[in-house]
């Protein structure tokens, strides 16, 4: 996967300037922050997305990146807040093909919107009921 730019950072062969890292994954800082301070978290192992993130690798991810989230609150960067953030597949935003979870630090009147329509569904039980079997069924 030597198109992969993530792959290319985790070996070293692009720069990058590394946070965290262990034998599983890698926490780096973001080249187009959303707010300073804004890393990534990869698995060092390519995967494309969910799909084929091996399950520990995934939890070693989420690990690293509530690690990087307590240690920015308490840093020098301004941080009064953390947002996590994974996009799988390009209708969710996916840009980079090589799975990553967005580490972002928030604080209150900086400009990100990430905004939860909390009013326009109002689904009744039964629509609940039917969209919880249809996920349980790809599990
Ligand atoms: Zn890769």
């Amino acid at each position: 996967m030597t198109s992969c730019i993530f792959c290319e950072i985790i070996a070293g062969r692009a720069d990058s300037t590394r946070v965290l890292e262990d034998e599983t994954c890698l926490a780096f800082m973001d080249i187009r922050p959303i707010n300073a301070g804004h890393v990534l978290v990869v698995p060092k192992t390519h995967a494309k997305d969910l799909s084929d993130l091996p399950a520990e690798n995934g939890g070693r991810m989420f690990q690293m990146a509530q690690m990087i989230a307590n240690a920015l609150m308490k840093s020098e960067v301004r941080c009064e807040g953390v947002n996590l953030m994974l996009a799988h597949g390009k209708a969710a935003g996916q840009e980079v093909f090589h799975a990553h979870l967005h580490v972002i630090p928030r604080y209150r009147g900086d400009n990100l919107k990430i905004r939860f329509n909390l009013l326009k569904l109002r689904p009744t039980r039964a629509e609940l009921d039917r969209i919880a079997a249809q996920i349980r069924h790809g599990l």
